[in-house]
């Protein structure tokens, strides 16, 4: 789960990050307040989006204002505003600072190496992805063994590999120790920067907690309550289903993380993009399915959907009965393509072709499924 700025700016400052003065506000009038609590009227302040994504500065969530009155009209017009398809609930109101450098630093775990890696670059402000891919040798990598952690040489190692301040080690042993006690996967700032007195404050911060850590970390709640629960994700989650939001249009259902995983690389081979993920896991009551569906379904992108199933210890005449009972309880407004193999594959199919559909269709391999799925999906695209 990820935290709000203002959520990962609590931990910065619980931890002795520095980090501006800020108050959350919900409304105009309650942004009005904030500000003259943190003396808009002579220090300006900034006006902050808070949603669960980056690039809110390029969006215009991200405005100074000169006073509290301007504040309230800036906070208004942020509230309600749409970044990248996240809806501004809340705005977080900070006391200006006086930039002299832009940093970038972060931790994430390296799943790959099994270990933990810091990043880090002197030209921070901008998307680190864009920095990594114009300037290579501008971002600094550094393995952190997640047993020794950051001392004071490796914070020394990381100032020293990409060039930031000196006064940046003891900030980098505390977003690590933040890293460690919080159970987070990520702990970024961007930008982490000097100001103009010589003190290095976090400007931004995004940190993701590791979710199978949930249980000693309850204070956050659930996750994406609040101001992200309209979100499909949310509602995914909500009903205990594993599922990530991708960019494409054919909505992919699976059993499997492995086999979701191929269908997507399959349907993306076809010529399609997928639109999400779902692995509905050994799950296959008309519950689930209904519940599967009707995510998959809520998504606008979506054109049309596959899903794969390999029946093993869930059987697939198990699964076609779902799928059949779902239909009974929600509406089909795209085209589904069914692919059934492996334990009692005969059997499911036949149970879908006793109870027909006029948006059901059925492929008996992957690879026919995924086709049909791209092909229905990029016909109607053509039609809308
Ligand atoms: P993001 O665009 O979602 O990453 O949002 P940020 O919180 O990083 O804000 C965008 C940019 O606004 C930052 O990279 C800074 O350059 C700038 N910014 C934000 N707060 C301040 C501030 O208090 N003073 C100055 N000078 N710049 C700021
Ligand atoms: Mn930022």
């Amino acid at each position: 789960m990820d935290l709000f700025e203002h959520q990962a700016r609590e931990l910065f400052e619980r931890y002795g990050v520095l980090v501006p003065e800020a108050e959350v506000a919900e409304t105009g009038s309650a942004a009005r307040e904030a500000a003259v609590k943190l003396d808009a009227d002579r220090r300006g302040v900034v006006v902050k989006a808070q949603v669960k994504t980056g690039g809110r500065g390029k969006a215009g969530g991200v405005k100074l204002a000169s006073g509290a009155a301007a504040a309230e009209i800036t906070a208004r017009q942020i509230l309600g505003m749409d970044i990248k398809g996240h809806t501004v609930h809340k705005v977080m109101l900070a006391q200006p600072v006086e930039v002299d450098q832009e940093y970038y630093v972060s931790f994430v775990l390296d799943r790959a190496q099994g270990q933990f890696i810091a990043i880090a670059s002197a030209e921070g402000g901008m998307e680190i992805e864009e920095v990594a891919e114009a300037r290579p040798e501008a971002v600094a990598r550094v393995p952190v063994d997640p047993a020794e952690g950051v001392t004071a040489e490796k914070a020394a190692e990381i100032v020293e590999a990409a060039g930031l301040p000196a006064g940046a080690g003891p900030v980098l042993r505390k977003l690590w120790q933040i890293l460690r006690s919080e159970d987070a996967l990520l702990v970024e700032v961007n930008p982490l920067v000097r100001t103009v007195g010589g003190e290095i404050v976090a400007l931004d911060g995004k940190v993701t907690l590791d979710d199978n850590a949930r249980f000693r970390q309850a204070r956050w709640g659930e996750p994406d309550e609040g101001a992200d629960s309209g979100s499909l994700e949310a509602l995914a989650s909500a009903k205990g289903l594993n599922y990530v939001k991708l960019d494409g249009e054919v909505g992919v259902i699976g059993n499997g993380a492995g086999l979701v995983m191929s269908t997507l690389d399959v349907v993306a081979g076809c010529g399609a993009k997928p639109a999400n993920f779902l692995d509905i896991g050994g799950g296959a009551s008309a519950q689930v399915m209904a519940d599967g569906l009707s995510v998959v379904l809520g998504d606008p992108s979506v054109k049309s959907i596959l899903v794969n199933v390999f029946g093993g210890i869930t059987a697939c005449d198990a699964v076609a009965d779902g799928i059949i009972r779902a239909l009974g309880r929600i509406r089909l407004t795209k085209p589904l393509v069914v692919r059934l193999d492996g334990n009692n594959a005969v059997r499911g199919r036949e149970i879908l072709q006793a109870n027909p559909h006029p948006l059901l269709e059925q492929r008996t391999t992957m690879d026919g499924a995924a086709r049909r799925a791209a092909e229905l999906a990029t016909s109607a695209a053509a039609i809308a």
